[in-house]
């Protein structure tokens, strides 16, 4: 598809944004001693229309894309450019849409409890495929909040270990909002703490490779704390306009 980059100026500012991120991306690694080619970036394209999520593919190299809702990705993604591009899926999913979404994407970042383990196994199994996951830790432990409560979540991890179908390569998690950044890069700390904990234990159907955390607002401090997949959205496309 040939994308039309005329006379909507949000073409070039997604290719702009794309730039400084990268290189903010680099830089943060470099001076945290690690490989900047360690740190995955994730265009957010929820809310985003196709021609921009198009523009940032084909124009500007970004080959992972992440949604939230199954019925948007699954109304959007027949007019996206997906050709050598990676789907996660990163809000929460229910079990009843698992049949739908599984076969769509490349991973569900956002498994947030037993149950839905259980769920994608299921369907994986049915399909006769191995599904990649991330874990989803309410790091913050929040009430507004899904994902694994800290503790609950380590008690789970034996059971979810012997579903048939997982491949869980990892932990995902969005901290609460802080005051500071100190208290900020408090909870991603954490996260590369349990990250590291539980990539030692070597559990049957875990490959842990990917730290998804890290937003528009926050990459840098992520990247800082292990970090190695951060998904952003505003920063690149823009502020959310919900319809
Ligand atoms: C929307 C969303 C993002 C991106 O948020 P921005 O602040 O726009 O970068 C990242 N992760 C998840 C799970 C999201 O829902």
């Amino acid at each position: 598809m040939i994308t039309n980059l005329s006379d909507d100026p949000k073409f070039e500012i997604i290719s702009e944004n794309l730039k400084v991120i990268r290189n903010d991306i680099t830089e943060t690694a470099i001076s945290g001693g690690r490989n900047p080619e360690d740190v995955r970036l994730m265009a957010v394209t929820k809310t985003v229309d196709v021609k921009y999520i198009n523009h940032a593919i084909e124009n500007c190299g970004v080959d992972l894309i992440g949604e939230n809702k199954v019925q948007e990705f699954l109304s959007k993604k027949d007019s996206l450019s997906l050709k050598g591009v990676e789907k996660h899926l990163i809000g929460h999913l229910q079990t009843n849409k698992v049949k739908k979404i599984l076969p769509e994407v490349d991973m569900i970042q956002s498994v947030d409890s037993l149950r839905l383990a259980a769920a994608i196994s299921a369907e994986a199994v049915k399909l006769g495929v191995e599904s990649k996951v991330l874990l989803e830790v309410n790091i913050g432990g929040e009430d507004s909040k899904t994902g694994f409560d800290k503790t609950a979540f380590m008690e789970s991890l034996d059971e979810i270990s012997k579903l048939p179908a997982l491949k869980v390569k990892g932990l995902m998690t969005i901290p609460p909002i802080c005051e500071n950044t100190l208290e900020l890069e408090k909870y991603f700390s954490m996260m590369y703490d349990y990250y590291n904990e539980i990539k030692e234990k070597d559990f049957e159907n875990f490959d842990f490779e990917i730290l998804s955390m890290g937003m528009s607002g926050d990459y840098k401090e992520a990247i800082k704390h292990g970090s190695n997949l951060v998904r952003v959205g505003s920063a690149i496309f823009g502020a959310r306009v919900y319809k």
